[in-house]
């Protein structure tokens, strides 16, 4: 293969993408059971990067008997904890002593800029697998002081232990696609369950490059496994498993619903990071100096492909048009272009789907009245570039208003006081992220209360961090990833009841 790649590419990069990449499974690189392969694109140019071995239903059996195998006889279970943190530790050493080759990796495969995911992407996934290695020798439980008064004058000894859930299925977007790697199989590892890990189709290739670091770094074959392969396919079986003691997907909406579906036939435990509309709320007193790029960044970051952009921008009617007008005069002095230009601050979105799912977008909103101050089409003929767009005009009614765009698109509303934005703001199926800009530190806390959402910023958009949990309220979630919130999602309590006397 090797077809879009230029002499420029990290030269590790270059000869991975060389050969059709395999699936890993009990340690193992292997084709596909069927010997399918699938395509992944250059974003930028349309054209393939590389050939992926497609797994599917049979691919995902075998992957899954490896991980049980791995945790219910393997010698993972064995290991001290302070042994597995070592191993996740010295992951994250490897991960960033390759951060240029997985920057350009994710660059390629994905679109973003090769800045962006050198200096956010891959540190954060370091930075994650770091502070859950740490984790592994403080997950405890309790003692207990019981009094079970139908034993009068037993005495008893009891204590609480966190044990790991099992097999762990991991679905993932492409979006962010090696730190979403990283969210899920930081916290599984550290809990000490085994993992199927698997890749959106469209950017299989950071995750895949990371399995050969995760067998670099010495973990038992069989404990991470990995499947790149189609939702409906690879996916829709992981998901449904019955060997399968817990499934963590991170995707629309839409395909969560399915997830919880598939999971219902042995119960499995069930983790979703789900879609955003997050409200990004500024008022008259905030400092727009920090406002206006910040609800720029909301909005423009990652092409907009982040489920908790600052997608719906209420400003306080006396500042309205100087901050959308700030807003969308960031928007057009933004380069859309290659992910590899140095020059570039946007690049391309991550398909032709998205392409044509965002250009839809606009469409439905012009047709039903918004005007954009910037933007508003698609850029050029070759790749899957869009115009970072600022709509006005815009009611809540409007489907650009209470859908997820996904996209570089910002639906901007005037409002008049803070009793009339809250329920505005609040007003949405989602409840993944909300900020707040104001100088008035009561009404910025008194406003963290009342939104419903799992995040809220305060003059800040898009911190995120290894030790904050994440996740959503409503139809954006269930569970939180990141800080020590995720280990519970890995890890399930037993009760021990000792009769002293
Ligand atoms: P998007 O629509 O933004 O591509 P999806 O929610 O469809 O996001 O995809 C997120 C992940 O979910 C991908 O890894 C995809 O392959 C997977 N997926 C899609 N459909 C299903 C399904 N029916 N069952 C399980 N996984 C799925």
């Amino acid at each position: 293969m090797g077809i879009a790649v230029s002499p420029q590419i990290h030269p590790q990069v270059a000869e991975f993408l060389e050969k059709p990449r395999q699936m890993l499974i009990n340690g193992k690189w292997v084709n596909s059971i069927s010997g399918k392969t699938f395509p992944t694109y250059n974003p930028a140019t349309g054209e393939i990067l590389a050939q992926v071995a497609e797994g599917d239903r049979e691919d995902i059996e075998q992957a899954v008997k490896a991980a049980r195998r791995a945790f219910d006889q393997g010698p993972w279970r064995r290991l001290t904890a302070s042994e597995r943190g070592r191993l996740i530790w010295k992951l994250a050493d490897l991960l960033e002593s390759h951060t240029e080759e997985f920057a350009y990796l994710e660059s390629l495969d994905n679109g973003k800029p090769l800045t962006i995911a050198r200096g956010a992407d891959v540190p954060l996934a370091v930075d994650l697998f770091r502070y859950m290695a740490g984790w592994t020798t403080k997950i405890e439980g309790n003692t207990i002081p019981i009094s079970v008064p139908y034993t009068p004058g037993a005495k008893y000894l009891a204590y609480t232990l966190r044990e790991p859930v099992g097999v762990a299925g991991q679905i993932i977007p492409w979006n962010f696609p090696l730190l979403m790697a990283a969210w899920k199989l930081g916290p599984a590892l550290a809990s000490g369950c085994t993992v199927v890990l698997k890749p959106a189709e469209q950017t299989p290739l950071s995750a895949l490059r990371l399995g050969e670091l995760i067998m670099e770094a010495g973990f038992p074959e069989g404990v991470v496994n990995i499947v790149p392969g189609y939702g409906e396919t690879a996916g829709a079986a992981l998901a449904a498993h019955p060997k399968v003691d817990k499934i963590a997907f991170t995707g629309s909406t839409e395909v969560g619903k399915l997830i919880v579906h598939a999971a219902t036939g042995n119960l499995k435990k069930v983790s979703l990071e789900l879609g955003g509309k997050s409200p990004n709320v500024v008022f008259k007193d905030a400092d727009l100096d920090s406002a206006i790029p910040g609800a720029a960044s909301a909005i423009f970051f990652n092409q907009g492909q982040c489920c908790c952009a600052g997608s719906r921008l209420y400003v306080e009617k006396p500042i309205f048009d100087r901050v959308v007008e700030g807003v969308a005069d960031h928007a057009k002095k933004i380069n859309v272009g290659s992910g590899l230009d140095p020059e570039t601050h946007m690049g391309p979105l991550v398909s032709q789907e998205q392409l044509s799912r965002v250009c839809g977008y606009l469409e439905a909103g012009f047709s039903e009245g918004a005007t954009a101050l910037a933007g508003g089409h698609k850029k050029g003929n070759k790749g899957y570039f869009v115009e970072p767009t600022v709509l006005v005009n815009t009611r809540e009614d409007m489907k650009v208003v209470q859908e997820e765009i996904f996209g570089p698109v910002v639906v901007a509303m005037p409002f008049d006081d803070p009793e009339e934005i809250l329920p505005r703001a609040n007003d949405s199926d989602y409840g993944l992220a909300a900020a707040v800009w104001t100088r008035d530190i009561g009404k910025a806390h008194r406003m963290a209360e009342h939104l419903h959402a799992g995040t809220v910023w305060i003059n800040c958009y898009n911190i995120l961090d290894a030790a904050l949990p994440f996740g959503g309220y409503k139809q954006s979630g269930w569970g939180r990833e990141m800080g020590h919130e995720a280990l519970n999602l890995y890890t399930q309590t037993k009760a021990i009841c000792t009769r002293l006397s």
